[in-house]
């Protein structure tokens, strides 16, 4: 072991082994060797975390909005100056750039500020009464004891998105992070025990994903779920969570469409977009995949992007000047390496990339394929890796066919100078965010989140609260 990094649960506001001692390896992706071991929650430690889950919703939604924000907020200066230990702990288990992962640290505490903030505005509203001297009220209640599952991409990024909108609302969580990165959302964690968040509001388990995911959804204890992963897995928690009755909020895969048309202005364009496509390593659900170049600088286009993908500095993580690390697990690659060899075989021409890099770590190389074939498994399945497919198009209604011809809804990108397009695109496209002329997504303020097998919800914005909230009618007659 390297660098170890020890991750204990967290529940009723103690750092735990699980009850039988079970540990799991954690894996540094950038050189295959074990850098830590993360606890393996037993079926007694999630009833200890249910029942602290249950007191500490007592305590919490009972705690004035004033105070949960400023809890909030300490957590928030805290993450922000433990970002660069954190951003550390974050590239060993996962890989990304030490610059990306003290980002996402400090995007972390943005997050916990504006939902801190929202904290204090959960109105609810008088109603005007037919009758005199009747009274009709709402109240915005917190929706109860909240059970969170978080994927290994971005892990403190999709924790805190959960966390800091159910701890505004005045719930309480047990979060399932992920295995494979369980030190930083530890961390993130900690900084609200630091902060002074009382014992029991959160709690952090960790183990065998769908043993646990199975026995919280069913519990009569947990009020509200709300999953960040692939769409298989969140169909089938979702279908869980409707059997108990229990609302769901899916944050799930994309295959983004990036649309250039002929008169975008093409190297910033090519800037931008090859900056999206290659964050972590395209681990991204709104990862830009599907490229639709008109025909006119098709060529044009995918020259300058092959060219950008050949000058991404790909290494370790923790190296000065990379900007892309390994795949965070190694069963990615083999997934990679089906749907690339996948596409040459039905035709497409790879213009860089497409294969694994040394033998030591996930390392893959950033990727593009030309002219693929609609049928081949990339222009159908997320990649979720560094890999770019393109194709030609001639009108726009072409372009906005094949944008929506997938499932997916999640994130859609549209480079144009026409302001007719513009318009066009912003209500014929089929997703939950469409970013013009630039990469301007997942801020804390703007809404986050898909449509159709993408999911449901959003995870930002002003509405993102109201998943942890419910709507008391309240009526009285004069007494
Ligand atoms: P996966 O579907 O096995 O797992 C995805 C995540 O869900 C992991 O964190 C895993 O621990 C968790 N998970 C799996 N089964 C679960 C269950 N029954 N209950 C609760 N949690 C469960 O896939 P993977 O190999 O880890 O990742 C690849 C795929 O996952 C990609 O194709 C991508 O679509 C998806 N993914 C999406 C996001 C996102 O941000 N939407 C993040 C990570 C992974």
């Amino acid at each position: 072991m390297s660098d170890c990094m020890t991750t204990r649960l967290y529940i009723d506001g103690e750092w735990r082994d699980a009850a039988d001692g079970a540990v799991m390896p954690v894996i540094d992706p950038a050189t295959g060797e074990q850098v830590g071991t993360v606890a393996h929650a037993t079926r007694s430690d999630l009833d200890a975390a249910l029942g602290a889950v249950s007191r500490g919703f007592h305590l919490w939604s009972a705690t004035p909005a004033f105070d949960r924000s400023r809890f909030m907020r300490r957590a928030a200066e805290l993450l922000r100056e433990r970002a660069h230990t954190i951003g550390r702990m974050m590239t060993i288990e996962q890989g990304k750039p030490l610059e990306e992962a003290t980002g996402e640290v400090l995007r972390g505490a943005d997050i916990i500020d504006w939902f801190a903030e929202e904290a204090r505005r959960t109105y609810g509203q008088i109603i005007p009464a037919r009758i005199p001297g009747v009274m009709q009220m709402t109240y915005k209640l917190p929706i109860g004891p909240v059970a969170a599952f978080t994927p290994w991409n971005f892990p403190i990024n999709q924790t805190v998105r959960k966390l800091a909108a159910a701890l505004a609302a005045g719930c309480s969580l047990i979060v399932k992070a992920a295995e494979e990165t369980p030190a930083s959302p530890a961390e993130l964690v900690r900084a609200f025990s630091d902060a002074g968040v009382p014992a029991g509001v959160i709690n952090l388990v960790y183990g065998n994903p769908s043993e646990i995911s199975e026995y919280l959804i069913a519990h009569s204890t947990i009020r509200k779920i709300s999953f960040t992963g692939s769409t298989p897995v969140g169909k089938k928690l979702a279908a869980l969570a409707a059997t108990h009755m229990k609302p769901s909020t899916m944050e799930l895969g994309g295959h983004a469409p990036a649309i250039i048309f002929e008169d975008a202005d093409i190297p910033a364009a090519v800037k931008m977009l090859a900056r999206a496509k290659f964050l972590n390593a395209g681990q991204v659900c709104v990862s830009p995949t599907r490229f639709l170049v008109q025909e006119q600088v098709y060529d044009e286009f995918l020259e300058a992007f092959t060219s950008a993908a050949k000058a991404v500095k790909v290494g370790n993580g923790l190296h000065e000047g990379v900007e892309m690390g390994p795949l965070a697990n190694e069963r990615r690659i083999p997934a990679l390496e089906v749907v690339v060899q996948d596409a040459v075989d039905r035709g497409a021409t790879l213009t860089t990339g497409g294969r694994r890099i040394g033998n030591v770590g996930n390392f893959y190389e950033p990727t593009v394929l030309s002219r693929v074939p609609t049928e081949a498994r990339l222009m159908n399945e997320e990649p979720f890796g560094p890999i770019a497919s393109f194709n030609s198009f001639r009108t726009s209604s072409e372009a906005i066919n094949e944008a929506n011809r997938l499932p997916y809804g999640l994130a859609s990108y549209v480079f144009t100078k026409s302001s007719d397009v513009i318009q066009q695109i912003g209500t014929r496209i089929e997703a939950g965010m469409v970013t013009i002329n630039h990469v301007g997504l997942s801020l804390p303020e703007v809404p986050f989140g898909g449509i159709k097998d993408s999911g449901h919800g959003t995870e930002g914005g002003s509405e993102a609260i109201n998943a942890y909230l419910i709507t008391r009618f309240v009526t009285h007659g004069a007494p």
